[in-house]
């Protein structure tokens, strides 16, 4: 009889720093090879995989903490590496972004950036290829554009990998294709897997309905987002209620951008995407930024998400003293941000005044929610063995206790970093 192992490297019982290894007859493909950041923003790495023993890579999606360590295998083999043709120039950008700003503690160089990029084999979304015994699939995850489920048949046995995942339909991508794929095991992420997200339009009215209510009072208003994805869902959705008003962007949004609206096929309301970025403002450098802050009645999109550096943490000191000007957050803040302290301290930084404009946290989360995630399992007909990962310790707790609530005939892993699964297939 013959065995899978499945090995998280990274991501177990943690948000981030995703890497997986499936193994199968002594080979391994490795699903997605991301980092973390400590509270003192030092990337982490996941745990070491002999890359001779590597078949092949997946990358889910661009985001860091799936992509960030993938160069690390190219530093002593030249393996292929599957991903759909919007990730490719994605994760170049993002890469190179991450060694500019933490060069000095990442163990690999351009070089090895370069050899990965070199190595991508493109893979459209609904289309297979095989990697020796692997026969892979990719589906849309409906996280970002570009992003990818994961389908691996060993055999007889179907694995499914859901990388980041969202059920819900958004401005900028479709739901997650979910109802096309059946699976015997699926590794799960869990981000929000003890919480329901309230209704994507309900959570729109009240951004715009508090965007409003600075704008009309000649107050100018901070949206801090990522610049992969959220940016340009908020582009979409202050267009398509908002297009009247002064909105402004500004920070790596606008290479993110201009790569994302080359590939039509991935996005959801492309049109609207395309308008946003035309008929919006480009910040194009700090004399225009010193400028934007003296006008009034302006709604400025700008990276970082959780104000850790970029252009969003010059605009939040300069507009935090006005209480007629907005901060409104959309991102999950992770602890130890200036974002998270802004909202449970009220302040940017230890020792800095309390903040007077408003601020505010609005639920725009690219991820499913626990009904989401289930859906995910229910549609899987043939499903025995769930594992669950990429979530906080405690969130994941209660999601395999919804899992188990479904269906207690599944077998459902809750690994940490380094423990390894064998199935029998
Ligand atoms: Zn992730
Ligand atoms: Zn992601």
């Amino acid at each position: 009889m013959n065995k899978v192992e499945i090995k998280i490297l990274g991501g177990g019982r943690e948000v981030g720093r995703s890497a997986v290894a499936l193994g199968y007859n002594g080979k391994y493909l490795l699903l997605d090879h991301g980092v973390n950041f400590t509270e003192n923003d030092i990337p982490q790495f996941p745990q070491h995989i002999r890359p001779s023993l590597i078949e092949g890579i997946i990358l889910s999606h661009a985001h860091l903490d799936h992509v960030g360590a993938a160069p690390l295998i190219y530093s002593s083999t030249k393996v292929p590496t599957v991903t759909t043709m919007l990730s490719k120039p994605l994760i170049r950008v993002m890469i190179e972004d991450f060694l500019r700003i933490s060069g000095y503690y990442i163990p690999y160089e351009y070089q090895e950036l370069n050899v990965l990029m070199d190595n991508i084999m493109e893979l459209d979304l609904n289309e297979s290829i095989e990697l020796n015994d692997f026969q892979i699939s990719l589906f849309n995850a409906g996280h970002i554009p570009g992003s990818a489920m994961t389908l691996i048949k060993l055999d007889n046995l179907k694995i499914l990998y859901t990388g980041d995942v969202n059920t819900a339909e958004t401005k900028l991508v479709k739901p997650a294709d979910y109802e096309s794929v059946d699976a015997d095991i699926i590794i799960t992420e869990a981000t929000y897997g003890n919480s329901q997200h309230p209704l994507r339009t309900l959570v729109e009215r009240e951004l715009i309905d508090s965007i409003l209510e600075s704008v009309e009072d000649e107050g100018n208003v901070l949206i801090p987002v990522f610049s992969l994805g959220r940016a340009q869902e908020l582009l979409c959705v202050l267009y398509s209620y908002l297009s009247g008003l002064d909105v402004y962007y500004d920070g790596m949004v606008r290479y993110i951008s201009e790569i994302i609206s080359s590939y039509p096929e991935y996005i959801n309301m492309y049109g609207l995407l395309i308008k946003s970025l035309r008929e919006f403002n480009m910040v194009r450098n700090s004399s225009e930024r010193r400028k934007l802050v003296r006008e009034k009645g302006v709604v400025i999109i700008a990276s970082a998400g959780m104000l850790k550096g970029g252009p969003a943490q010059y605009y939040a000191k300069q507009l935090a003293s006005n209480p007629k000007n907005g901060i409104f957050l959309v991102s999950y803040q992770a602890k130890g941000t200036p974002g998270r302290k802004l909202l449970e301290s009220g302040v940017l930084e230890d020792n800095s005044p309390l903040v007077k404009a408003k601020v505010r946290w609005f639920d725009f989360s690219s991820h499913a929610d626990s009904e989401g995630l289930l859906k995910i399992l229910k549609n899987a007909r043939s499903v025995k063995h769930v594992i669950v990962m990429h979530t906080e310790e405690s969130t994941g707790r209660e999601f395999v206790r919804r899992i188990r609530n479904y269906d207690d005939s599944l077998n459902i892993y809750y690994p940490a970093n380094g423990e390894s699964i064998t199935i029998d297939v």
